[in-house]
């Protein structure tokens, strides 16, 4: 079974699982960063299923991630491991040859060695220092002449393709309004101006006419 060849390698590479259920075979590989293989599918010989956190951008899905899930497929033994708890998308990966186990090692690795960075703490000196600053010491600047700024607007990110994939999946490359498959675009759920974000549950295939009128309406 290839799914077995899939496990001996990422324990020799990252040691022993830290979990094993009839479902998954499990490992942490850092804090925020989990890895799992499915162990009761598929039943095919010649594949094996990883579940991966989603990467925290586009320019780093692996080649192999065949195909990408919020939570379809996921069982809940995947739940307890880092990056991939539920509520949270994730990667599959079907991993179908030596070459593409070697990029999954490879892909495992960079993240690994990927640090998350310290919380930020306020620090209380700083507030009390600035609190003994008095009216007097402060330097009087007429600010009246400054020229206004624009307000900024906040920035809309593209959405990652993996993402797009599914929407486009999920919707059948069709408007979910009328059906129409002519000028479709991806449009948000939650505006992104409303803070809406670019999950595949927020965005929905419009046509441009549809796209329009539901502007209209907003
Ligand atoms: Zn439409």
């Amino acid at each position: 079974m290839f799914k077995n060849e899939v496990i001996e390698r990422i324990a020799k590479e990252f040691g022993a699982p830290d979990r094993e259920t009839v479902k998954v075979t499990a490992w942490n590989i850092s804090e925020s960063f989990g890895a799992v293989v499915q162990t009761d599918q598929p039943n095919r010989e010649d594949h094996a299923f990883v579940w991966l956190p989603y990467p925290p951008d586009t320019e780093s899905l692996p080649e192999i991630a065949l195909e990408y899930a919020a939570e379809s497929g996921r069982h809940s033994n995947t739940y307890p491991s880092p990056g991939l708890e539920r509520g949270k998308p994730a990667l599959k990966l079907i991993v179908t040859s030596s070459q593409e186990l070697d990029d999954l090692i490879s892909y495992i690795k960079a993240f690994k060695s990927f640090a998350p960075l310290p919380e930020l703490r306020s620090n209380p000196s700083v507030y009390k220092a600035s609190e003994q600053i008095s009216e007097s010491d402060l330097i009087r600047v007429d600010t009246s002449a400054m020229p206004k700024t624009k307000p900024v607007k906040p920035r809309r990110e593209a959405i990652p393709r993996a993402v797009q994939r599914e929407v486009w999946q999920r919707d059948g490359g069709k408007c979910v309004e009328c059906e129409s498959k002519a000028k479709l675009c991806f449009d948000h759920i939650v505006p992104f101006s409303k803070g809406g974000s670019n999950t595949v549950r927020n965005l929905q295939l419009l046509c441009e006419r549809c796209n329009l009128s539901k502007g209209n309406r907003i």
